[in-house]
Parts: C-alpha cells; sequence; structure tokens
C-alpha cells in the first residue's frame, strides 16, 4: 500500500486545509529522511512537523520531549485525532506502560514519546532498535544549550542515540540565537550541519504593544479586565510580585493565580493543570512557567516587567494565541527595568563575548521598546525577515507623538560628564531642573553650569529622556557603582553635535472608566459563539480532556462566524478532522442550527417582546454568571431548550423558574434574579 501523502493526512487527520508557512517545506524533508533543524516560532506549529512525517514513514517514530506533561498532552490530543501514540515516562501507571508496550509489539504505535532520562540507561537504546525505530524528532532542542535555562543534560545523550540507531534526527525549537544553534549542530548532529530551516517569524494573529511604567498594577489591572474571562499569562520579574499581582488581579473580580520557581512541584503541577484544562484563568508568573505551557488559546500576554532580550520576549508572547485566533500583547518597560536586566547580565557567569552578545540582545528590545515606527516590522527585522507596517500593533495604531531630543540628551550627557559619571538619574534630573537639594549642595553641584538649565521640561519628562537614552544604550548603570550612569560611545557623535535624535513624548495613556470589553468575533456572532463554547465546555469536561482538545478557539470562531448548516459544512472548518466531526460534528451543528432561529439577525431587530431577543438576553446573563458573580464558583450553564422554555413561558418567580424542565435549585439560585429582571424589562 502506498503511503500517504501528507497534504491528505492533514486534513483527514489534523483537520486543517493548509499548511502554515514553513511547514510544508519541513515535513516533506523530515518524511524524506533529512537531518533536519527547524527553528520556528512558538505557535508557529513544530509539533506538526515531526507528527505527519511520523504517519507517512515506515516504523515508529520516537519523540524526546523535556516535560512528562507536554508529553502526555501531545499523546492525549494524537489520540483525540485518532492516532496511535504513546509515552514512556515516570508519570506512567504499570497499566499505562503496558499498553504501550503492547501497542509496539503489534506494530500499531506510530509516536513513541520519550523522557530524555531513560536514555541514561543503556537498556532503552536496544529496546528502540528492537521495536523498529526509524527517526528521532527532538521537540525543544534547545535544551542541549547550557547556557539556556532549560538546559537538560540529558539531551546530550541524544547525540549518541542517533548514532547508535543510526536513523535520521529532526530537532526542533523556537530559539533563534546563533549560539544556540550551533550548539544543537554540535551536540546532536556531530558537527555536520543538518538541512536548516529558519523562517516564519511572522504571528500575524498576534497584536503587539508596549507601555511605558507609570504604575504597573494598575495599566495591568485595567488590561486584564478589558479581556476577562479569557485565558493570559501575566510575566513577572519577581517571585514576591507573581504573588501580590495574582491577589490583586483576584480582588478585581479575575480567576488568578501564580506560579514561580520557587514554589514546590506539587503546586507548581497543579496550577500547569488548571491553566491547560481551565477557560478563562490567569496565571501570574516568572518565566519559569515557559516551556511546559502548550495551551493553544491563551488569548493575552502581558509583561509587567521588562524581559531579557528580545529572543525571550518574542517567545514569552509567542505563547499566546497558537491557534491562530487573535491575541494581544502588553509589555511594560522602566529605567529600573533596564537597569536590572544590564546589572543581571553584568553579574552574570557568562564568558565576555556572551554577556556583550546579551547586552545587544537587550538593546534590541529596548529599540522595540521605543521604537517610531512599526513595531512588527522591527522585530521581523531583528530576525532576518522583511516586511511592511503590519497595521496591527499599537504605533500602527497611533503612530507616537516625536520631538527632536538632540538638545535634551546633550544637556543630559553634559550633567552626567559634569559630575564625573557618578550618579543616578534621580540625581542628574535634580541638577538639570536647578533643585536645591541637600545633596546638590553638599557636593556644590548648584555651581556647575549644566544647573537649572533643563526647566523647559518637568521630572517626568526628564525621566523619559533618560529611559530612551538607556534605551537608545546612550547611557548605561556603571555595574561597579550602583545606579551610577556612564555615557557610551554611542552617544559621542550627539555630544559633539554630529548627530540628532528624535525622541517620543510619552503619551501617558490614563486607565479612565471601566474598560471597554474586547470582543473576539462581531456583535451578532457573540452570542452564539459562547454557545459554541458552553458546548465545548460540557463535552470536554464530560471527557476530561482540555477545552481545546475538543475543539480551539480558531475552530469555533471559524463556526460562529461561517455558521455551516450540516455535517459537510462543519467538516470544512479548520481544525476538524475525521475523528472528531466523528465524535462531536453533530452536537455542535445542533447548537448552530438550533441556535440559528433565535440569532437570526433580522429577528432580533424585532421588538424587544421577541423570543428570540429574550433568548439571546437570557443566554448572555447565564454565561456572564456561568461562574457566579464573582466570577470564581463552581461552573454551572443550563441547556438551549431550559432558555428556550424560559423565554417563551416567561416564569414570575424564582420558584417559578426552579420548576421549568432541566432547572436545579442550584441554577435557580445562581441564575433566577438575574433571568426574572431580563424578563422583567421585555414585559
Ligand atoms: P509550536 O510547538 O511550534 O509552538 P504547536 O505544534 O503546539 O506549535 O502548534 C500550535 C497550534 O497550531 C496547535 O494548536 C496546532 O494544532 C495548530 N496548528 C499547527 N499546524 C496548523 C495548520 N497547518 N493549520 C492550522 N492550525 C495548525
Ligand atoms: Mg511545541
Ligand atoms: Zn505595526
Amino acid at each position: 500500500m502506498a503511503a500517504p501523502a501528507p497534504q491528505e493526512l492533514l486534513s483527514s487527520v489534523f483537520g486543517f486545509a493548509s499548511f502554515r508557512p514553513g511547514q510544508a517545506e519541513i515535513v516533506e524533508a523530515v518524511t524524506a529522511g533529512e537531518n533536519t533543524l527547524a527553528i520556528m516560532p512558538t505557535g508557529g506549529g513544530k509539533s506538526l512537523c515531526f507528527q505527519l512525517p511520523a504517519l507517512c514513514r515506515d516504523g515508529v517514530t520516537v519523540v524526546i520531549s523535556p516535560l512528562i506533561a507536554l508529553m502526555r498532552d501531545q499523546v492525549r490530543a494524537l489520540r483525540a485525532a485518532g492516532v496511535t501514540a504513546g509515552a514512556l515516562t515516570s508519570g506512567n501507571t504499570q497499566d499505562e506502560t503496558d499498553a504501550v508496550f503492547a501497542a509496539l509489539a503489534e506494530g500499531q504505535l506510530k509516536l513513541l514519546y520519550m523522557a530524555p532520562e531513560r536514555l541514561a540507561s543503556g537498556a532503552a537504546v536496544g529496546m528502540l532498535r528492537r521495536v523498529g525505530v526509524s527517526m528521532i524528532a527532538v521537540d525543544e532542542a534547545h535544551c542541549v544549550s547550557q547556557w539556556g535555562h532549560d538546559f537538560r543534560p540529558d539531551y546530550l545523550r541524544i547525540g549518541e542515540l542517533r548514532q547508535a540507531l543510526g536513523v535520521p534526527l529532526a530537532a526542533f525549537t523556537a530559539t533563534a540565537d546563533e549560539e544556540t544553534r550551533e550548539e544543537i549542530v554540535t551536540r546532536l548532529f556531530d558537527g555536520v550541519a543538518p538541512r536548516t530551516f529558519l523562517h516564519g517569524f511572522d504571528r500575524p494573529n498576534l497584536h503587539l504593544a508596549f507601555e511605558a511604567k507609570n504604575s504597573p498594577r494598575t495599566q495591568i489591572l485595567y488590561f486584564a479586565a478589558a479581556r476577562k474571562g479569557r485565558s493570559g499569562i501575566v510575566y513577572c520579574g519577581t517571585r514576591a510580585k507573581t504573588e501580590s499581582l495574582a491577589q490583586a488581579l483576584r480582588e478585581g473580580g479575575h480567576l488568578a493565580c501564580h506560579y514561580h520557581g520557587g514554589m514546590d512541584a506539587d503546586d507548581r503541577r497543579t496550577v500547569e493543570h488548571r491553566f491547560q484544562t481551565e477557560d478563562g484563568l490567569i496565571v501570574v508568573a516568572t518565566v519559569a512557567f515557559g516551556m511546559g505551557v502548550d495551551k493553544p488559546d491563551i488569548r493575552w500576554v502581558a509583561h509587567a516587567d521588562l524581559p531579557k532580550s528580545i529572543e525571550s520576549y518574542y517567545q514569552e508572547i509567542g505563547r499566546a494565541g497558537r491557534d491562530g485566533a487573535p491575541a494581544e500583547t502588553l509589555t511594560l518597560y522602566g529605567p529600573d527595568d533596564i537597569r536590572l536586566r544590564r546589572t543581571q547580565i553584568d553579574e552574570g557567569l557568562a564568558p565576555p563575548e556572551r554577556k556583550s552578545a546579551d547586552h545587544a540582545r537587550l538593546n534590541a528590545l529596548l529599540g522595540l521598546a521605543e521604537s517610531l515606527g512599526c513595531r512588527r516590522q522591527i522585530l521581523l527585522g531583528y530576525f532576518g525577515e522583511q516586511a511592511d507596517p503590519c497595521g496591527h500593533c499599537d504605533l500602527c495604531e497611533r503612530p507616537p507623538e516625536t520631538f527632536d531630543g538632540t538638545t535634551a540628551v546633550r544637556k543630559a550627557l553634559s550633567a552626567i560628564l559634569r559630575t564625573g559619571e557618578y550618579f543616578g538619574s534621580g540625581h542628574l534630573i535634580d541638577i538639570l531642573l536647578g533643585q536645591n537639594t541637600q545633596k546638590i549642595l553638599d557636593r556644590g553641584h548648584d555651581s556647575l553650569p549644566t544647573f537649572g538649565v533643563g526647566t523647559e521640561y518637568d521630572r517626568r519628562q526628564w525621566q523619559a529622556v533618560f529611559r530612551q537614552m538607556m534605551g537608545h544604550d546612550l547611557i548605561r548603570p556603571d555595574p561597579e557603582r550602583h545606579g551610577a550612569l556612564r555615557m557610551t560611545e554611542a552617544a559621542r557623535p550627539i555630544l559633539r553635535d554630529e548627530a540628532t535624535i528624535t525622541l517620543r513624548k510619552d503619551s501617558v495613556v490614563r486607565a479612565k472608566g471601566r474598560p471597554a470589553a474586547k470582543e473576539l468575533v462581531g456583535e451578532e456572532d457573540a452570542p452564539l459563539l459562547s454557545a459554541l463554547k458552553a458546548k465545548r465546555r460540557a463535552l470536554s469536561e464530560a471527557a476530561g480532556l482540555p477545552a481545546y482538545m475538543v475543539f480551539n478557539d480558531r475552530t469555533l470562531i471559524e463556526m460562529a462566524q461561517t455558521r455551516p448548516d450540516s455535517l459537510d459544512g462543519i467538516a470544512r472548518i479548520n481544525g476538524v478532522g475525521a475523528t472528531k466531526l466523528e465524535r462531536y460534528g453533530a452536537d455542535f451543528l445542533a447548537v448552530i442550527t438550533g441556535a440559528g432561529e433565535a440569532m437570526h439577525p433580522a429577528r432580533r431587530q424585532l421588538a424587544g417582546r421577541d423570543g428570540g431577543v429574550l433568548f439571546d438576553q437570557l443566554q448572555q446573563v447565564q454565561v456572564d454568571l456561568a461562574r457566579g458573580p464573582s466570577g470564581i464558583d463552581k461552573y454551572l450553564s443550563c441547556t438551549h431548550s431550559t432558555l428556550r422554555h424560559i423565554a417563551e413561558r416567561k416564569p414570575g418567580s424564582i420558584d417559578d423558574i426552579a420548576r421549568v424542565p432541566g432547572m436545579t435549585e442550584q441554577k435557580a439560585e445562581r441564575f433566577g434574579s438575574a433571568f426574572l429582571a431580563v424578563l422583567a424589562q421585555a414585559s
């Protein structure tokens, strides 16, 4: 029998209409048995690039992946799509392990996931040879790099495994920097460069935005409030901050918890599990919350503190929106962040070349933060890709106001130099503003020629100038003297009046009133999307699967917008493969066609007495209250027929509502008075 073509399996097994950028070439090379290294952004769709070839090839593909949770999720997702896959990890029960070996013995298994620790025992190699492994796939291949914080010593054994088995190896990572790439080639491919794929860095569904820190907690709370009920991650620089910010979010009515490397393993696993399975949870975390997060429907990522480099930034925001549906990011930054990141590099243990490369990577991120034009263009440019302005970042939407900052920068540099590069921005600004502080008087700085020459700006504006000078790497904190700022070589042309510089006026966007909720779909489709999500939740809870394994957000959005009216139509939606069509197709079709009448826009325009409108309103109320008024209670919802009943019969009291078919006392208590309010308004 001829092996099935990748394109065919792409739609029949995975339910995808087309490859994402870069996938087709990688799949082709891996299927052909070439050694390959694919560098693709987080969310770019790397798993498919070894899963699909595994189905096309004879024998078993062994997948080395660093985290048990990641492996288990991928195995479950594959099984949900009808693929025979298994994992051998220390987390297995004996039954699970037996089942894997049985499937191997029968030649059924196509993908065998294995933790790298297994390679430490000599027995593993023999076993893999016996079961007919024909390819090795290495996920998160940057774990071989000893400089990254994901370093896994057992990954170093993979090279030997490749030699022992004599089969092709395909390595995957999102880490793009040169050093890591070289280390992967050395460790995994014995220094012989594999076919390398490096492109497709654009993530068009991610909205990019930066804001200068002004009151960071308020900024984050405001951002989260506009996205209430959607899964998100807030990255913080310190462990303590994760806890206090999670608390603040809970007080703001969000479902939120914290996560950092100092928590014990069980607590961390609980958070990972909750995040993976629950819809709408916010995790406030340090970067320790990273690789294990494979949830495709994270709708936003915010940085409460500046990441350490442009690569880290890119990787962290990349965790949002892997399913391809719209997702948003916000990164806050301020002078203290810049100082902290510089100090971390200077005080780190890396050799000098690595340190200067790290400073350059931080500079690239700061350039992005202080950029005057499209952020995506700059970000992609850093990765060597050319792009037009995207129209989908904060600066494309609202170009910044700028001014010629040359004179201001020269004044600031002069204050720095005349005081021996010995002071931080607070004191320097006092000098520029002509403040008679004790420190100024003690040091005689009131007699400097720069004393009081900067009164055209206020303190906040000078802070923005200093921050931007740090961002343009004109000044750096002195690693030897805490807080002191030194001029860099890059500043010399400006000081000598040989170059000019344009700066941004910080427009402080003040949070005013309640933030407007951002919607994923148009107003017209929102009720249907809620109904589809409710159906998904019911099905996933019943099956004990994370919601996205039933269908991801992007698939539901497409259903809500295109409203297919037959199973054939459902089958054409992105993300609906044969197995899922059979398992869930009819359920979702029923939601769409059942909701169709009540949702029809023409019908909704009728007067407020119309049953369809009432139905919509009741449904909205119950979606809003699904987790209670505080958003943290047990999930409850009513069926369509219950809601229709209420819309038609218009019960007049909570007791009457409790008697509607399908209602329970609990539900009547949760929704009853809100339903009555809807009915009262309509009559
Ligand atoms: P990565 O490992 O590169 O971060 P994943 O392999 O986890 O990315 O894929 C991210 C998401 O993209 C998954 O939900 C996956 O189902 C989806 N995906 C992958 N390839 C395609 C495709 N060709 N079309 C639509 N969705 C895809
Ligand atoms: Mg992955
Ligand atoms: Zn843009």
